[in-house]
């Protein structure tokens, strides 16, 4: 079969590499308009269930990944740097251009042909393909061509954020909420190697403008938000700068994607082209990498084409309920930031860890629990402890012959 990937994201890639895995006979091509070694963002966060699914499908690039990774214990809540308050849990993060590098490199090994410098203005390019999968992300030009038929729906989140990076290492997730004369302003923040932190900062619209946001170079919005925060930052500047230098960091509105149809004739949709979650959850690249394994599942599944892109459309739209449901439920939290502060940090925090909208009755006690200094620790180890098992079995699996 002649596979054809537009987009060279994690979508693109790990499909191309988990389809080329299940049947060597398959031609792909994943054909990317940046040049290779350049991409937007920074880091990215995920968890345990992306490490087992990877080490399933390719424990080759799985590895890499992990060994690639830093991990994060706890996440901390600060209002106007005066209150502190603790969250448990873990993570890993990458990043994104390490992910993207190890992808290319599985992919060449497997007799991809990634092309970079290729911009895909129409689909009459790949006319002799038997599938075209579209996953140039959440603007997807490919999407726009055949969105009457895809029935694409697009909703504008009210909040502004720009996505920078750090010098200032972030141990746990952190969450930093200031408050100015224009209104509340908060960043995420979290290390994902060893001299470089993400951090995303978020805001009202009337922050925003209040604040002149909307007339300020990105430049000139970089040094005003290094004052903001400057007792987050210790002398550390913000980086605009993408690696790379396809251009500055710029502000922008999430952009909540669905599909009520998530292929047309022989074009797919994955990854961000076909959906959205708000960045507030970090489940964006777990789920596109979901999809391209699901997708090269069915196709090794079935036959014929319409039944393989059936499969998936129905597979992968029941396993996302959740996660978007979810998703929603965040950025609607942040959008109503200034109503939930009012509160004391401990209610605050609380609320902050149940946005998602699951809270089971001992959860409170233990969020209490963790606000003392030695339960805290304890807790970390214990998640220190379970993180390692869980890694110590994917390996065991692994060498017990189980892909
Ligand atoms: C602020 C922020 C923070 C995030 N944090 C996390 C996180 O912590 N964890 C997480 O899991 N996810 C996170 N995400 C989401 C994640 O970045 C995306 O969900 C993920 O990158 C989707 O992968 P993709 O391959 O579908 O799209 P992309 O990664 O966007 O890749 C699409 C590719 O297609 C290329 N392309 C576009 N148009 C064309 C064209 N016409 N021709 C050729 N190539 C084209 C692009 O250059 C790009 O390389 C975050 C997102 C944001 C905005």
């Amino acid at each position: 079969m002649k596979v054809v990937c537009v987009g060279g994201g994690p979508a693109g890639l790990y499909f191309a590499i988990s389809a080329k895995l299940r049947s060597k006979n398959h031609n792909v091509t994943v054909v990317e308009r940046n040049p290779a070694g350049v991409t937007y963002g920074w880091g990215v966060v995920f968890w345990d269930d992306l490490l087992d699914e990877l080490y399933r499908n390719d424990p080759v690039s799985a590895r890499q990944i992990r060994d690639s990774s830093v991990t994060w214990g706890g996440q901390e809540v600060h209002v106007h740097g005066e209150h502190t308050a603790y969250l448990g849990g873990y993570g890993y993060s990458l990043d994104r251009q390490r992910l993207l590098d190890v992808l290319v490199e599985r992919a060449k090994g497997l007799d991809i042909d990634v092309q970079f410098e290729r911009a895909v203005q129409d689909v009459s390019d790949f006319a002799n393909a038997d599938l075209v999968v579209a996953c140039d992300g959440i603007n997807s030009l490919m999407r726009q061509l055949h969105s009457d038929h895809l029935e694409t729906d697009i909703e504008i989140g009210r909040n502004k954020y720009i996505w920078l990076g750090t010098q200032r290492i972030f141990d746990s997730f952190t969450f930093a909420f200031e408050e100015t004369a224009a209104g509340w302003i908060w960043f995420h923040a979290y290390r994902f190697d060893a001299h470089t932190s993400t951090l995303i900062v978020e805001c009202p619209p009337e922050t925003w403008v209040g604040l002149g946001f909307n007339s300020l170079e990105s430049d000139q919005a970089v040094k005003l938000l290094e004052k903001i925060f400057e007792r987050h930052l210790g002398n550390h500047s913000l980086i605009n700068e993408s690696r790379g230098g396809i251009g500055k960091a710029r502000w922008l509105n999430f952009k909540r994607v669905n599909n009520n149809n998530w292929y047309y004739n022989n074009v797919a949709l994955m990854g961000d082209a076909a959906h959205t979650t708000h960045f507030t959850i970090g489940s964006g690249t777990t789920l596109a990498m979901g999809d391209a394994i699901a997708l090269a599942e069915k196709l090794e599944e079935h036959k014929n084409l319409t039944m393989t892109l059936a499969g998936y459309q129905n597979n992968r739209r029941a396993a996302l309920l959740a996660m978007q449901r979810e998703a929603l439920n965040s950025a609607k939290w942040f959008e109503d930031v200034p109503h939930h502060i009012n509160q004391n940090i401990t209610q605050f925090s609380y609320s902050l860890w149940k946005r998602r909208g699951h809270s089971p009755l001992w959860r409170y006690p233990l969020h209490l629990a963790t606000q003392i200094t030695i339960l805290r620790n304890l807790r970390r180890s214990l998640g220190m402890a379970k993180r390692g098992l869980r890694g110590h079995q994917r390996e065991k699996l692994l060498q017990s012959g189980h892909r």
